[in-house]
């Protein structure tokens, strides 16, 4: 492969820095760069990715000076537009330096961005070279911020009380309240003109998601209708990809050698993720349901993730005397493995899309607690149309958390789950193979990315 002599062609990749985003990305770079692509990440200084786990890409880090702006995700509608205004010269310099530098290194063919990092596009329109945007999350997701977005064009929002709990018309597998943001109340502008601007492909060729058709058809047509431009549902990027860690956040691996202690099938896993916050009363209700509940469990409490606390001071006496025999608790954990680890029956979730799929893939039963965005979305295709997961509802209390605990590691309802997880575990498996759909749309892909070269393919640049 490579339309300059003995050079492979490049793929310039832009993620957005929230381990949510990152992962994927770099999952992609993994991905492309096996199939005979070199891969150059283009990276803010936050949240920056450990190259010396990617030793094969090359690392460009643009100035995003943040200092002064909230960087927490909930808040990072400021971040975003920094981010935007303070990469933009240094990624045009750098993209020009590269082009003239094409005999060397290899013909750029495409840069593949996530569309929040949209200082991507005026770069790329300057110097006409062709973009492809990444969505990190699913399709179904996507698709009901466009409700939204048409909720807002029709002035229905705000919607009244009664209609929450009724279909969607154009996205009926989900209720008004699964929408990603409440639409019963004012939604600010600002939110608004983000999700327009996520939305927003702009001059992009093609769209990667990170998601599989098997799951996501409905929504991916739906998508493809709107977009007219090439869909490839190429995920779960984490089973297309070689294994490495992406984590930004130290792994704990005391957590694998403890669950090696435990009976098959037995232990909960709980992890809200890299993002969502929790208050001190749930983290102490969370704590007693599982104390009362006798289950061993594996709990990634993040730091800073409860509000008010570091990490775990705020957990009620008597706890660690109760659960000490069959509770481990950790600050982050090799997710992946934990999954895929045999004494893991059930994941208690906040049903994040990485999350979601790396469940799956592994056949894992889940309790979803929902806090924001994506991950409502998620959670009712997780219980209503997979039928792999129940729901906990918001601030959840001990007795419904012991007796969620109990249905989904135990009872009739919960072995349920479990033969769907796995009969969707497999599959899974089928789309990746070779002949699958994940498959066929990567063979598709790498052929549609080899397209530019040729269509570009003057050996070196002219500014
Ligand atoms: N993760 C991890 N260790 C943990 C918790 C989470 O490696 O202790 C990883 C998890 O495997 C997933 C990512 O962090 O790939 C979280 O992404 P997701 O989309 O589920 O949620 P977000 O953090 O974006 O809300």
């Amino acid at each position: 492969m490579g339309t300059i002599e003995g050079r492979k062609p490049r793929v310039v990749l832009v993620p957005f820095p929230y381990q949510g985003h990152i992962t994927p990305m770099l999952q992609l770079g993994a991905i492309l760069n096996s199939r005979g692509f070199s891969i150059t990440v283009a990276h803010t200084e936050f949240h920056s990715p450990n190259p010396s786990e990617h030793p094969e890409f090359i690392f460009l880090p643009l100035p995003d000076n943040l200092s002064g702006c909230e960087t927490s995700y909930i808040n990072s509608l400021n971040g975003i537009s920094a981010m935007n205004t303070n990469s933009l010269a240094r990624f045009h310099d750098f993209m020009v330096e590269m082009l003239e530098m094409q005999e060397q290194h290899g013909q750029v063919a495409c840069i593949v961005y996530d569309t929040l990092m949209h200082f991507v596009d005026e770069v790329a329109t300057r110097l006409e070279l062709p973009t492809v945007a990444l969505r990190p999350n699913s399709a179904a997701y996507l698709r009901s911020q466009h409700v939204i977005s048409q909720l807002q064009a029709d002035n229905l929002i705000p919607l009244p009380e009664s209609q929450l709990q009724d279909a969607i018309p154009t996205h009926h597998l989900l209720r008004f309240k699964d929408l990603p943001f409440p639409v019963n109340a004012e939604i600010p502008n600002i939110l608004l003109d983000f999700f327009t601007s996520y939305a927003n492909i702009r001059s992009s060729s093609a769209i990667i998601w990170n998601t599989v058709d098997m799951l996501d058809h409905e929504s991916l047509t739906k998508l493809q209708q709107h977009y007219k431009v090439p869909i490839f549902p190429i995920g779960p990027f984490h089973k297309m990809a070689p294994i490495f860690n992406t984590s930004l956040i130290t792994e704990d691996t005391n957590s694998i050698s403890w669950l090696d202690k435990q009976a098959p099938n037995s232990v909960i896993y709980i992890s809200i993720g890299s993002i969502a916050i929790m208050d001190k009363k749930e983290l102490i209700e969370m704590a007693w349901g599982l104390a009362n509940c006798n289950q061993p469990f594996l709990w990634v409490v993040r730091p800073s993730s409860v509000s008010g606390s570091e990490w775990i001071e705020c957990l009620p006496e008597g706890f660690e005397e109760m659960t000490r025999e069959r509770g481990c608790i950790v600050k982050w954990a090799p997710q992946k493995k934990v999954l895929a680890h045999p004494a893991v029956g059930g994941f208690w979730s906040h049903s994040g899309w990485n999350s979601t799929l790396e469940s799956m893939c592994e056949g894992v039963p889940m309790i979803c607690r929902p806090y924001f965005s994506d991950q409502v979305v998620n959670t009712r295709y997780l219980t209503h149309v997979w039928k792999v997961a129940l729901q906990l509802e918001n601030n959840p209390e001990r007795r419904g958390i012991e007796k969620a605990i109990r249905t989904l590691m135990g009872d009739k309802e919960g072995k349920e789950m479990r033969q769907r997880a796995l009969k969707m575990k497999q599959e899974l498996e089928l789309s990746i193979r070779r002949g699958g759909s994940s498959w066929n749309s990567l063979e598709n892909l790498v052929e549609f990315i080899m397209s530019f070269t040729q269509q570009n393919d003057k050996g070196h640049y002219d500014p």
